[in-house]
């Protein structure tokens, strides 16, 4: 029997059979992944084959399926190994606000490269509409318009207020979509939203852990009642991106990458070469220029982290 990974605690998983059940599962042996050593085989959203144990409330896994993409943590301990937090994902999704907490532009973009270099389709979701002055209105649309235009969709939604959630409830359905946002942004509002029956701790301090020691926090799953899963990252501030080389980094900026054709040079970095059509569209205006600071911090190594 088959099965998927719902929750993991280490050294054991919730899986989710095929049969509709729920085991509690154990690994034995290895699995290993190409390329990088990870602290842990299995995660959630992955599949795997199932043996049942005598009894029948238990499960060993025997083997893992092939994923379609994965997500590590950012912070890789001493021994250069990576956490992998969650496996087959349909989409990703940023919880955002403009104010109490405000989320810099630099962090979109840096969750919105990761995302592409995950090759996960990724949205940003304004939440807390309901505090929206008129004027933080006309900010929003102009926040809405540098994303828009390059081609990630937007949504305005109040998780406390329950405004625009069957929108984006018709976005989600039947993917398996990972839910990031800084701490204070609504993250668990809008999860207790998107699931009516299920209630998670909500004005929790979730960011204690994860100040360079290395701290297990673990990815969780729920069912959507419309089909497919949300993956939430408790206490994980910023995805990890396993080796970006700085020449590539545009490939992960869709307008750079576009715009990158017309360089003079074809191996042209964008920073000060001559005849560089991404200089020149930040100029006139067809590049965000919030956009091309955040392409020239990461390139430099010197995100800010906030
Ligand atoms: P998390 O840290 O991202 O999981 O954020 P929480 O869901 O715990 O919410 C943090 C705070 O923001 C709580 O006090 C929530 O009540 C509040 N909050 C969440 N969503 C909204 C919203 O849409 N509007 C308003 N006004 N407050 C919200
Ligand atoms: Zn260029």
């Amino acid at each position: 029997m088959q099965g998927l990974v719902i929750k993991s605690t280490g050294s054991w998983y919730h899986v989710l059979a095929d049969n509709g059940k729920t085991y509690d599962c154990r690994i034995l042996g290895k699995f290993r992944i190409k390329g990088i050593k990870t602290t842990n085989p299995v995660a959630v959203g992955d599949r795997v084959r199932l043996q049942f144990e005598p009894g029948g409330e238990t499960a060993i896994i025997t083997e893992l399926l092939p994923r379609r993409n994965y997500i590590i943590r950012k912070s890789i301990n001493l021994s250069r190994q990576a956490q992998i937090l969650a496996a087959n994902l349909d989409l990703a999704l940023l919880v955002v606000t403009l104010a109490s907490p405000r989320t810099s532009l630099g962090f979109i973009d840096r969750f919105l490269v990761t995302a592409e270099a995950y090759d996960i389709p990724a949205i940003l979701v304004f939440n807390k509409l309901d505090l929206f002055s008129d004027e933080g209105l006309e900010i929003l649309q102009d926040f809405k318009a540098i994303y828009e235009d390059i081609g990630y969709s937007c949504y305005e939604v109040s998780a406390l207020q329950g405004t625009n959630i069957t929108g984006l409830q018709e976005v989600i359905a039947g993917k398996t979509t990972l839910i990031s946002g800084h701490s204070g942004v609504g993250k668990s509002s809008l999860i207790n939203a998107l699931l009516p029956d299920r209630q998670i701790r909500t004005g929790a301090v979730s960011d204690w852990s994860d100040k360079g020691q290395h701290t297990t926090t673990f990815a969780e799953m729920y069912a959507l009642p419309q089909g497919g899963h949300i993956v939430d990252t408790p206490g994980i501030r910023e995805l990890g991106i396993i080796d970006i080389e700085p020449q590539e980094l545009g490939h992960f900026f869709p307008e750079i990458f576009k715009t990158s054709d017309n360089c003079r040079f074809n191996n042209c970095r964008h920073i000060n070469e001559p005849g560089c059509a991404v200089m020149a569209a930040v100029q006139e205006g067809g590049i965000a220029p919030s956009r091309y600071e955040s392409y020239l911090s990461i390139y430099h190594g010197n995100d800010t982290r906030n």
